[in-house]
């Protein structure tokens, strides 16, 4: 398929970018990696007049780690992410999570920004950034504001980015404990039927936090506090897993799809998050 017209833009500052949003309206649409938003240009799912590439603004790429936060530029690929040994050092979950995405072709150009902004429920990053309870980082006409993962997504598509923000950056403080993300799907390159981002501090031999976050099984990634508070004070025995499996349950809300029934679903969940907790425990 081929896309209809459209006008392209490439700015090379994010005060440029912002501006020609801003300028251009509704009928402007920013592009990073184009993974996701090609597909659906090509199959004539959305219809773009203006794209306005961010590839050409150095300030949007790059991972710092400074006085214990983690600040990862938007317009940083997948790819990078995987190569960076300092993120693999501070936030193993990410390049944990990273490699389970699509394939090497997909991570060579799909974006962190990309990832979190699309609001796409089956994307990978955006519950592991719930996980790690990260701050969005938005630009717009007004200036800059921020939104926690945990606050950002409303439904399938939906964000709590206004059409004129640009999302800069991702930032989140160095996690401590223990981290997984476990993902079950048909086949290599696919999307989640079930994915769990996991992180679980111990003390004296018990759980002394615990966060998770759950992939593609409800419109949006869904962060589990319930789940999470039924491990904190326990020994991570079998029924404490036992009892935020039973938590997460209560929140998900997945669809019967191409991926499966919701029912199954629901066994895919719970097998994934035991599996998350028990190795997310091991490396605490
Ligand atoms: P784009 O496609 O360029 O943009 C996506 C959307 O986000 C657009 O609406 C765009 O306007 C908006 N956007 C992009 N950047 C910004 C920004 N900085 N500020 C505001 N809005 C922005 N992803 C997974 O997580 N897991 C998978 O298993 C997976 N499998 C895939 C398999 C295939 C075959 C393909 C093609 C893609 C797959 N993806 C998967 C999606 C891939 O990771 C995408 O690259 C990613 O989701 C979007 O990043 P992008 O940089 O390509 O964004």
């Amino acid at each position: 398929m081929i896309p209809a017209p459209f006008d392209y833009h490439r700015p090379d500052t994010v005060e440029a970018a912002v501006k020609l949003i801003a300028d251009l309206g509704d009928s402007a649409r920013v592009i990073a990696g184009g993974h996701s938003l090609i597909p659906l240009m090509k199959m004539r799912m959305t219809d773009i007049a203006h794209l306005v590439d961010l590839q050409k603004i150095g300030a949007l790429k790059g991972i710092a780690i400074d006085g214990g936060t983690v600040t990862i530029g938007a317009m940083t690929t997948q790819h990078e992410l995987i190569g960076s040994a300092a993120l693999g050092s501070a936030a193993p979950i990410i390049r944990e999570a990273a490699l389970q995405i699509a394939d090497p072709q997909v991570r060579y150009v799909g974006t962190i920004g990309g990832n979190v902004a699309n609001g796409d429920p089956g994307n990978d990053m955006p519950g592991v950034m719930q996980c790690l309870d990260a701050t969005y980082h938005l630009r717009g006409p007004d200036g800059e504001r921020t939104v926690k993962a945990r606050d950002f997504y409303e439904a399938a598509y939906f964000t709590a980015r206004a059409d004129d923000e640009i999302l800069t950056a991702v930032s989140f403080e160095v996690p401590v404990g223990g981290q997984a993300y476990v993902k079950q799907k048909r086949k290599t390159g696919d999307y989640a039927t079930a994915a769990a981002a996991v992180i679980i501090a111990k003390s004296g031999g018990n759980c002394s936090a615990a966060s998770i976050a759950m992939t593609n099984l409800s419109d949006t990634p869904v962060w589990c506090e319930a789940a999470g508070d039924a491990l904190v004070g326990s020994s991570l025995g079998a029924a404490d897993i036992d009892n935020a499996v039973d938590a997460m349950q209560a929140v998900i809300n997945p669809q019967d799809d191409n991926k499966g029934p919701a029912a199954f679903k629901r066994h895919a969940a719970a097998v994934i998050l035991r599996r998350a907790i028990e190795r997310a425990t091991s490396r605490a």
